[in-house]
């Protein structure tokens, strides 16, 4: 790792899509690659653990019903007591969200000698935190598809998967939030194709020019040959919406709000 890579840190990249679409296949192709994975679920459970201090502060605001007899937590217990009204899911929300993201900070910092961390995280549309990283990457895959994998694979009843699939952002909302699409929509095989030309082709080059302290060439305007198969207009605009959400959270970040407003479309 070069100085101005230590000194500008990981490149981060935040990994979405919806549920069952593929993105634990997708984070083991990134470590195959020595790319750091921090897994957002995986966060999510371990700060309830027996011993943990958000498992303590739930069971002081809900009481001791929502711990089992071994002292876990008993998840379908806290859903229905967290469930039960907004201000209850206000007291949740209060209690889980900073445990969860103290200790994303703590393992971040940690890797802060990785030259590629991923954050791997379901509702990174939703909780609209994709211009927090320096790439967006979603894991691409229709609903019908991901409904059977869900129901074959996974085993799960199919109400239940479509009611979980249904509480998410949909598909269009994740495409124009992500900077890059990765189709799983056919085989393994395939993904670990396209992961391997994202790779290859972008992050690997973003990666680079961070390390050496050198931008990255400026892409030859499109030709009148490409015009037809460029991007479409609303593609262009969620592009630049990207761009400046990014500046947004760079500058308050270093204290500055930023007074110009975007909008979409024409
Ligand atoms: P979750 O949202 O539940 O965390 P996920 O997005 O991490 O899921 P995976 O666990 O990677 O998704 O994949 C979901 C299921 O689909 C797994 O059983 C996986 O083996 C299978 N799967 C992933 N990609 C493909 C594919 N291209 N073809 C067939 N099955 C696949």
């Amino acid at each position: 790792m070069t100085e101005t890579q230590r000194s500008l840190g990981p490149l981060l990249i935040g990994l979405t899509g919806g549920i069952g679409a593929g993105k634990s296949t997708v984070a083991a192709l990134f470590r195959a690659r020595g790319a750091a994975v921090v897994d957002a679920d995986a966060i999510a459970r371990e700060v309830v653990e027996p011993g943990e201090p958000a498992l303590a502060a739930l069971a002081e605001e809900f009481g001791h019903g929502i711990l089992s007899e071994d002292g876990a937590l008993d998840r379908a217990a806290l859903a229905t007591a967290a469930f039960a009204s907004p201000d209850r899911t206000a007291a949740l929300n209060a209690i889980v969200h900073p445990a969860i993201g103290d200790r994303t900070l703590a393992r971040m910092t940690e890797l802060a000698d990785h030259g590629v961390v991923v954050h791997d995280v379901p509702l990174l549309v939703e909780n609209g935190m994709t211009a927090r990283y320096h790439l967006s990457v979603l894991v691409d895959v229709p609903e019908d598809i991901r409904l059977e994998r869900l129901t074959t694979s996974r085993g799960l009843d199919r109400d239940d998967a479509l009611r979980r699939i249904r509480a998410q952002a949909d598909d269009a909302q994740r495409l124009l939030a992500c900077d890059a699409v990765l189709d799983n929509s056919t085989t393994e095989q395939e993904l670990a194709a396209g992961f391997t030309a994202l790779w290859e082709d972008r992050i690997a080059p973003f990666s680079r020019h961070r390390a050496d302290g050198t931008p990255a060439p400026i892409p030859a305007p499109a030709s009148a040959e490409s015009a037809d198969g460029g991007e479409s207009p609303s593609a262009l605009d969620a592009a630049g919406a990207r761009l400046v959400a990014r500046i947004e959270h760079i500058a308050s970040a270093v204290g500055i709000t930023c007074t110009t407003t975007h909008t979409a479309g024409p």
